[in-house]
């Protein structure tokens, strides 16, 4: 099965092979799907599963359709926000989401982490971004004192990556004050396991998720 079969955008699947994916891993050929029909996703899986690209290839499709139908003016907010737990990660999933994203015109991204300077990212930001990637701590900070900066209100859709490392590591307070600030969203929430804070913030959050386990 190759990604032609999960429906995706020809331009989109090239990039899949130019990042030397050739088929779908288990937890991408679930995933892929159910995100490009808009359904929120719940899905249990590891780092090494596929994961990054199972969200980022429905995502950059989403992101990617939407920036060519509204043509929308390059100084508005992103219209997906990815939640990761840290800025290892988040650089990780940048690099992905950024060749995913070759090729495509006029897809920025900005990534919105601790330990690198806020005001380059602010200043990316106050460009015109399609799709953020941040920890939560650094958002809110911007939220928080730049608000002028982030614009959540044309985001269409979220992802909690890791979403029990962010609850272990002290996040669910930043992470519902983030979750309250934005409009509806599809949602995809990715765990390694499901402890029941997790599963509160995924019973709160999704709504009729596809379940995917790998
Ligand atoms: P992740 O689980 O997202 O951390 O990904 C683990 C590794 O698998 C990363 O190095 C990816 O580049 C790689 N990878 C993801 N999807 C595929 C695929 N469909 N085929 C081959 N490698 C992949």
């Amino acid at each position: 099965l190759s990604f032609h079969h999960c429906g995706l955008d020809l331009k989109l699947a090239e990039n899949t092979l130019q990042a030397g994916y050739k088929n779908p891993t288990s937890i991408q050929m679930q995933v892929i799907p159910a995100g490009l029909a808009g359904r929120d996703v719940l899905a249990t899986a590891e780092t090494g599963s596929g994961k990054t690209a199972a969200f980022l290839i429905p995502i950059v499709a989403h992101v990617w359709s939407l920036s060519q139908m509204y043509q929308a003016p390059i100084h508005t907010g992103p219209t997906a926000l990815i939640l990761a737990p840290t800025r290892e990660l988040c650089m990780q999933t940048e690099q992905i989401a950024q060749s995913l994203m070759s090729h495509l015109p006029n897809m920025r991204t900005a990534l919105l982490v601790g330990g690198l300077p806020l005001p380059n990212q602010l200043h990316r930001l106050r460009q015109g971004v399609q799709l953020a990637i941040a920890t939560p701590g650094r958002l809110i900070d911007i939220l928080d004192h730049h608000p002028d900066a982030f614009d959540p209100s044309h985001l269409r859709a979220l992802v909690l990556d890791e979403a029990d490392a962010m609850l272990r590591f002290g996040f669910e307070g930043q992470v519902a004050r983030i979750v309250a600030a934005l409009p509806p969203c599809q949602t995809y929430l990715l765990s390694a396991t499901i402890p029941d804070p997790v599963n509160r913030l995924a019973r709160r959050l999704l709504n009729d998720p596809v379940s995917v386990q790998v």
